[in-house]
């Protein structure tokens, strides 16, 4: 068993974490493994031993990060991985360097009263959507293992399963690593990182404003490509929030059957604070604390307000234009300007208006069988009908590279899960394969197309925790 390491965040002064190994498990048993991720990172073999954290393999500098954030607005002091742990990096094919991260390997100096662990349940579901999303085109963390304990986990359901999923990605940094040294006034840590941000992340970049521009055109692409598949992140605290622009943490996130812009699911977002329709939103408020941590390090301090402050304002139009060329693309508009704008959201209203299926209907736009999913269809026809005139042209190429056939349904997930706990693995393999292509249309997985009945609805979902 082999990985070739190469690390260079615990080269970092050692107030960025706190070096710590994984606690070990009875009976680590390799449940899932991604053989392609595998192959990419030159990592060998499928070992339950070091995938459970039952050994620390040789090159491994194992440690807890550390970080702070905004959770639901409000700023939280002190975070840092509680129930994970970085083993370290690998430059992979392409030479892109990645995290290798066991999450639920046990407690952490930064646990608080948490256990370190996770059960099966959010592992897999984290496993299945990461992938699916990774699938879709949309940067994410990757799930590069899940290995089930032996051990049972208490939550508030009673005992459970344990299990340790193993991420991958571009980097765990965040808005909150940086708001930490920011709010303690630890301005040289605040400096070094985010040198070593834009080396590892943004080489282009000029400066921390630099920095600043391009995380908020990498986080304005991101929402926008949530929002295209119907995606509902649940928990856009700034510690879920990355440097890098990819996805992470899928705690209570979900993908709308209905489409509803107030949708929310995480059974602790009791406000509606990050529904899907918030979205973009909350992406220009967790710039605007990256930005608000960045200014520490000028010394004139109002000048540096005004330019971050500009950077920031200039994210609600990078947002909309990504969001007309993905949504623009899914009516099929290769080039949806401003003006498009109301034909979309004439539909997205209509969608609303009668609960249409977020995927289904855009999949099947241009074929009879649109028209099914409302119960307006008169007016649906006199949408469409306006949809004809703009394009002009054959525009099925288009759309169906932009509105994926398949989503990882929530009553999928749940049905997924409770197979697992009762030692079955088929949904969770059969799962994986149908979203592995989520633009193809292929029969033999229909019945994972079709939305959930009423009694299949999964109304909320819950953090890993
Ligand atoms: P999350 O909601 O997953 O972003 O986690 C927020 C914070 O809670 C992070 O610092 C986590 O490390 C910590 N945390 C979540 N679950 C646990 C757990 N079971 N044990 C220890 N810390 C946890
Ligand atoms: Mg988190």
């Amino acid at each position: 068993m082999t990985i070739p390491f190469d690390n260079s965040f615990a080269a970092l002064p050692p107030d960025f974490y706190t070096k710590t190994a994984p606690t070990p498990v009875q009976a680590p048993e390799m449940l899932a493994w991604n053989d392609a991720l595998a192959d990419s990172l030159g990592v060998t073999d499928p070992d339950a031993d070091v995938f459970g954290g039952n050994r620390v393999p040789d090159g491994a500098e194992p440690l807890a990060q550390l970080y702070s954030g905004h959770q639901f607005g409000n700023y939280n002091p002190q975070l840092g991985d509680g129930r994970a742990i970085l083993l370290g990096e690998v430059l992979d094919h392409t030479g892109s360097r990645r995290d290798i991260q066991l999450k639920g390997s046990g407690p952490t100096p930064y646990s608080r009263m948490g256990d370190g662990r996770a059960w099966l349940g959010p592992v897999l579901r984290e496993y299945v959507i990461s992938e699916a999303m990774h699938a879709l085109g949309i940067p994410t963390t990757r799930a590069l293992a899940a290995v089930k304990t032996g051990q049972a986990v208490v939550r508030e359901q009673g005992p459970l399963p344990g299990a340790v999923l193993t991420r991958v990605a571009a980097s765990h940094l965040r808005v909150g690593t940086f708001q930490i040294f920011a709010h303690r006034g630890e301005i040289d840590a605040l400096a070094t990182l985010t040198d070593y941000s834009i080396a590892r992340h943004h080489p282009e970049a000029d400066g921390p404003l630099g920095l600043l521009s391009a995380v908020c055109a990498a986080q304005a692409d991101l929402v926008a490509a949530w929002m295209s598949v119907g995606f509902i992140h649940g928990v856009m605290n700034t510690d879920n929030c990355t440097i890098s622009g990819e996805t992470i943490d899928y705690g209570p996130c979900a993908f709308m059957d209905a489409y509803h812009e107030g949708r929310v699911f995480s059974s602790i977002d009791q406000m509606g604070r990050y529904a899907y329709g918030n979205q973009p939103r909350i992406a220009v408020w967790n710039m605007a604390q990256l930005a608000t941590a960045l200014i520490q390090l000028f010394d004139d301090k109002e000048a540096a307000v005004a330019q971050a402050t500009e950077i920031v304002h200039a994210m609600p139009d990078q947002i909309q234009a990504a969001w007309l060329q993905r949504f623009g693309a899914k009516i099929g508009l290769p080039d949806a300007g401003t003006d498009d704008i109301s034909l979309i959201e004439d539909l997205l209203t209509l969608m609303q208006a009668d609960g249409a299926d977020f995927t289904n209907t855009f999949a099947d736009l241009g074929s009879d069988k649109a028209r099914d999913h409302f119960l307006q269809r008169d007016a649906f026809d006199a949408w469409d009908t306006r949809r004809k005139e703009r394009i002009g042209v054959d525009a099925s190429d288009i759309m169906a590279r932009a509105n994926p056939q398949i989503i990882p349904r929530n009553h999928q997930i749940e049905a997924m899960i409770t197979a697992a706990v009762d030692g079955d693995m088929g949904p969770f393999q059969r799962l994986m394969q149908a979203l592995s292509r989520p633009f193809d249309r292929d029969p033999q997985f229909d019945d994972l197309r079709r939305p959930p009945t009423e009694q299949e609805i999964v109304p909320a979902t819950f953090c890993g925790t």
